[in-house]
């Protein structure tokens, strides 16, 4: 086994602290890596408060990983030794299944590997995530990271990246169209980054009005503040999508109003109840749509890195040391990042 140092939760209630267990022996299939750079995603905040009630503890987060491969199996192909490689929120699925065939690792019908807080096949064990100081993945959950890409402002793209990038693909955006990112966070400035490049004239909906001069820079062609009911009435109707990224429940009625006929609202953030009800109404009229999306396959997250290296789009961060991993977590609480934390793992091993 191999012996890997990380931060853990132990309830949820309790702060990370350092801790101490093994990684498998990398297998055939196997790439061993010694990871760089962890972002800091809302879910690992969820995830070890219990926010979704399926948490297990001892618990290391972190499914936004870049690092350097160490070694790989007799039977990997497309990494070698130096390589940079990224790891997202999959490890491993049954690749049999209609979902696993069609590329789409994440909606496996016999129950996706997360990187954490999930059991490893074939035992009682849990798998542990990011922030920590190496993984082994199967190659096929491991996509390779250009070297030209900042590999810190990199880590993010594993999932605020893929989380944003698969569903703006899946609806087809393009030139022409009005798209709303809902919330300004670690996927809402992704979103805004990748619908810009694909064309779309961008519209950030943020309940934040310090934000908005960030917004445009980051590429958004108008801001409308969501507690602005007069703004909120003069853009009615007219979104053909709208990428919610609102983490906890909220009343959906006021962005479902400004959908356009057929539009659409993906929601990504929200996997708690939804208060208040969603009207027929706000639906009904309009032939309106909410749909829902979780990251994307491994296939097409290696796609979004080509798209990322070819229009030179990356995160915005602010790195971290692992030592001040629990403050991050409360200001991520607090609304107060621009816009991704992500941990520098040479903190984790300080040179004496
Ligand atoms: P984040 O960095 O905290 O950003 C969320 C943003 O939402 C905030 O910056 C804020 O933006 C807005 N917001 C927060 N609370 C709000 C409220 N009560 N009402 C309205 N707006 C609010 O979080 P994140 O890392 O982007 O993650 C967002 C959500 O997506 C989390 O729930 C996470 O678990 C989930 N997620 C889902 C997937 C998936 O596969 N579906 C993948 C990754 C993450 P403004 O200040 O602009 O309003
Ligand atoms: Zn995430
Ligand atoms: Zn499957």
């Amino acid at each position: 086994m191999i012996n890997a140092l990380g931060y853990a939760v132990q309830s949820a209630s309790s702060a990370l602290e350092p801790f101490a267990f093994s990684r498998r022996p990398p297998g055939p299939k196997d790439v061993h890596i010694e990871i760089l750079y962890c972002g800091i995603c809302h879910t690992d905040l969820h995830q070890c408060r219990n926010d979704w009630g399926r948490s297990t503890y001892p618990m290391v987060p972190g499914h936004e990983i870049v690092g350097r491969v160490k070694s790989v199996g007799a039977e990997v192909t497309k990494l070698k030794v130096g390589d940079f490689a990224g790891i997202g929120c999959m490890v491993d699925s049954c690749r049999r299944c209609a979902a696993c065939q069609a590329d789409l690792e994440q909606y496996c019908e016999n129950g996706t590997v997360w990187t954490y807080n999930s059991k490893i096949p074939g035992t009682n064990e849990n798998t542990f995530g990011g922030y920590s100081d190496q993984i082994v993945v199967e190659e096929r959950f491991v996509v390779n990271v250009a070297s030209t890409l900042d590999l810190k402002a990199a880590a993010p793209l594993l999932c605020a990246g893929i989380t944003t990038y698969s569903p703006l693909r899946h609806w087809k955006i393009g030139k022409g169209q009005k798209v709303g990112v809902i919330g300004l966070g670690g996927l809402g400035h992704m979103g805004i980054k990748f619908a810009k490049a694909m064309q779309a004239h961008v519209v950030m909906i943020t309940t934040s009005p310090d934000k908005a001069k960030d917004a445009m820079r980051l590429g958004a062609d108008e801001v409308l503040i969501s507690r602005d009911s007069a703004a909120m009435a003069r853009h009615a109707k007219s979104f053909h999508f709208l990428l919610n990224t609102i983490p906890n429940g909220h009343d959906l009625n006021p962005y479902a109003g400004l959908l356009k006929l057929d539009g659409t609202m993906v929601l990504v953030g929200a996997l708690t109840a939804l208060t208040p009800p969603l009207l027929g109404g706000s639906i009904i009229h309009g032939r309106r749509s909410i749909a829902g999306s979780a990251i994307g396959g491994m296939a097409e997250t290696q796609e979004m890195f080509d798209f990322c290296a070819k229009h030179n789009i990356v995160s915005d961060v602010e790195v971290i040391a692992i030592q001040h991993v629990n403050q991050a977590f409360e200001r991520l609480l607090k609304n107060d990042v621009r816009y991704r934390f992500v941990i520098d793992m040479a903190t984790l091993r300080p040179k004496t």
